[in-house]
């Protein structure tokens, strides 16, 4: 699949939620009175859990916007069910639908560093300046101020759409920040928030349906946990530098293969030597660079980083010969392209080296790597997963022993 579609696909389950969520809207009024109260208390035990969740694994923002998001939803029980024509709900409504977004999408910008450091709780100090900021200016209007306001925010622009269009806006801007960020980042983090962002959008702006803020909170606090938990499940499975799935991940599919599969074992060739050469993190920069290229493997081939400058590729229910193509593809790729390095990464690494090349201009430079490739298949129904990996290994000892940038079976 284009790498471009990936972050799509983590909206899936936010709006698979979302459409759930719309089913439940148009279904209150077969909930019993007594039970109202207490689903008012749905959203908030959802936040706690997802609290609970962030703390444990540590993840500042998903913290941040569940405190956020509850505290959304106290302002929006406690102080927003009377009347918005009244003054004092009509400005609190308003700048509740300004800061939430603000809030959020600075959530989604920010990088995530950890819960308990002055930078994991920034975003959140951001809201209580707001509210102050706000409590402030509404004491101190006068009356033709606030009918400025009145009229640059005004309510239900159309028929039964309460939001007023600037307020719109200001939420279609913040999820276009949300989204860059999103196909930026391509984490379950900014995926969550935008879908926060969304569920947020749609309860003021449907502001008038019966417990539409508690089914959409809830649900917001649903897409929260679940992308906590998928993030930290990508954290357990996937490579932190190539973001390629992980030995852990390649363990789990050897165990559940069926009768035919076919095993691709790559090696980067030369590499202690290119390592030697440009320095560690040069060869870091490049092992990224592998990695995206092995990612897009064609033929139904699953790529994983087996460790160190090693991946492996399995190609479930295929034969051997098929695979070939998609293989020699990626190696051929891989051969062809050429990574620039930057003045810095082509200083020297000793001081004595430093000072011999003083005085020279520094030019960029292109450098590039090959891989050798060994391939096996399990076509005897009494080979097991560990023998044709072995077998895999063995054929790229053969590839080494053939001169490098080549596949051998
Ligand atoms: P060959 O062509 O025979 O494979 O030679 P080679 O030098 O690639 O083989 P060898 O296994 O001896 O060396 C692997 C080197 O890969 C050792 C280490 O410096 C480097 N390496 C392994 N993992 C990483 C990594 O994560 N980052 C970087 N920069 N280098 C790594
Ligand atoms: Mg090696
Ligand atoms: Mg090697």
């Amino acid at each position: 699949m284009p790498q471009v579609f990936k972050p799509l696909l983590r909206l899936s389950l936010p709006l698979i939620l979302l459409i759930l969520s719309v089913f439940a809207l148009s279904k209150t009024d077969l909930i019993n009175t007594g039970y109202l109260q207490l689903i008012g208390f749905l959203p908030y035990a959802i936040f706690a859990l997802v609290l609970g969740l962030a703390h444990y694994f540590n993840r500042s923002r998903f913290f941040s916007a569940a405190i956020l998001m509850s505290g959304g939803f106290w302002i929006i029980q406690t102080y927003l069910q009377n009347s918005l024509l009244e003054t004092s709900t009509f400005y609190l409504f308003n700048s509740t639908s300004l800061l939430l977004p603000l809030a959020l999408s600075l959530l989604i910008i920010l990088p995530e560093r950890g819960l308990w450091n002055i930078h994991g709780l920034l975003p959140l100090s951001i809201s209580p300046l707001f509210c102050a900021g706000s409590y402030l200016l509404y004491v101190n209007l006068d009356e033709a101020q606030f009918q400025t306001i009145e009229a640059w925010f005004q309510l239900k622009p159309y028929e039964g759409y309460v939001l007023s269009i600037n307020a719109s806006v200001w939420f279609l801007f913040s999820l276009l920040i949300g989204l860059t960020a999103l196909f930026l980042r391509n984490t379950e983090a900014e995926a969550s928030m935008c879908a926060c962002l969304l569920f947020v959008f749609i309860t003021f702006a449907f502001f008038d349906q019966a417990l539409i803020s508690t089914i959409m909170f809830s649900t917001a606090g649903l897409v929260l946990a679940a992308g906590l938990l998928r993030s930290s499940f990508e954290m357990a499975y996937r490579d932190d530098l190539t973001g390629l799935l992980g030995r852990r991940a390649f363990n789990e599919k050897l165990r559940g293969l069926g009768r035919n599969y076919v095993i691709a074992m790559m090696d980067v060739d030369h590499f202690k030597k290119f390592n030697d050469t440009h320095g560690h993190d040069v060869g870091d920069e490049v092992l990224k660079v592998v990695a995206l290229q092995i990612s897009e493997v064609t033929g139904g081939g699953i790529p994983y980083r087996y460790g160190g400058e090693e991946f492996v590729v399995i190609f479930p229910g295929k034969k051997l010969k098929p695979c070939i193509p998609h293989l020699e593809a990626v190696r051929e790729a891989i051969a062809d392209y050429s990574v620039t390095l930057r003045n810095k990464n082509t200083r020297p690494p000793t001081s004595k080296e430093g000072a011999s090349k003083r005085g020279k201009s520094v030019k960029h430079q292109s450098v590039s790597v090959t891989i050798s490739i060994g391939l096996a298949e399990k076509n005897d129904n009494q080979l097991k997963p560990e023998h044709v990996l072995k077998l895999a290994d063995e054929a790229l000892y053969k590839a080494k022993q053939n001169g490098r940038n080549c596949l051998q079976h």
